[in-house]
């Protein structure tokens, strides 16, 4: 009854196991929507968890990254509901509040470069580290931490140093991360966003009332996209 489609990923697979760049997706049916209806801000990461899982077939959904994984649920949103999404701005020049309608499916998409390798190899001052994407495993599990959750989460990217081995339980690797320069810190975060792989999500547009024109920032609103009421 439902239908699949074979969807190309961003991240071309770079992450995952046999660097696996495709997946088979089916659109959104009812009792999607009534696990959509328990979406709250305490339990978004395990709610698009449960729904990717329910509707993709060939994968670990705990793998995807958060590019891969935005650019799923915006697929979700475009073929289940519609493609129109509308978004409210204020023009910068002439303040007069508009109204934009966003076509989803042709928001830039930006896809990893055949050349990049993941993991990726930053220098700190101690030594060459490999780190790795977020995926949407990490999400969850850092849904679940209150404290330290930033060193949390950036000691789950950390796969190998060079010079030294890394400690083994992710609670060293978080005391460890909280000795670093400041600077070690942000090159190992910085990997998150220079190969952030994923749907931009930004739109053009001109002001109906003075003309002004560039570009819009363009908000993940799941209660909009997935026609939540
Ligand atoms: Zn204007």
């Amino acid at each position: 009854m439902e239908q699949k489609f074979t969807i190309n990923l961003p991240s071309k697979g770079k992450q995952y196991p046999n660097n696996q760049s495709t997946i088979s997706i089916s659109t959104l049916v009812g009792d999607d929507e009534e696990l959509l209806a328990e979406l709250s801000k305490h339990n978004v990461a395990n709610t698009f968890y449960r729904l990717l899982e329910s509707k993709v077939d060939n994968f670990d959904v705990k793998q995807l990254t958060l590019g891969d994984e935005l650019y799923l649920l915006l697929w979700l949103a475009s073929n289940s509901y519609s493609n129109e999404y509308p978004v409210s701005y204020v023009c910068p020049e002439c303040e007069t509040r508009n109204e934009s309608i966003v076509d989803l499916n042709k928001l830039e998409v930006i896809s990893a470069p055949d050349s990049v390798n993941i993991p990726v190899t930053v220098d700190t001052s101690f030594g060459k580290v490999a780190v790795r994407l977020l995926t949407v495993g990490d999400e969850i599990e850092i849904s679940k931490i209150k404290e330290k959750s930033q060193l949390y989460k950036w000691a789950r990217t950390l796969i190998t140093t060079s010079n030294r081995s890394l400690p083994t339980s992710i609670t060293e690797v978080v005391e460890y991360l909280g000795k670093l320069p400041v600077s070690d810190l942000v090159a190992i975060r910085e990997v998150q966003d220079k190969y952030y792989y994923g749907p931009k999500l930004e739109s053009p547009y001109e002001c109906p009332s003075c003309g002004f024109g560039g570009m819009l920032n363009v908000p993940f609103r799941p209660n909009i996209l997935f026609r939540l009421v």
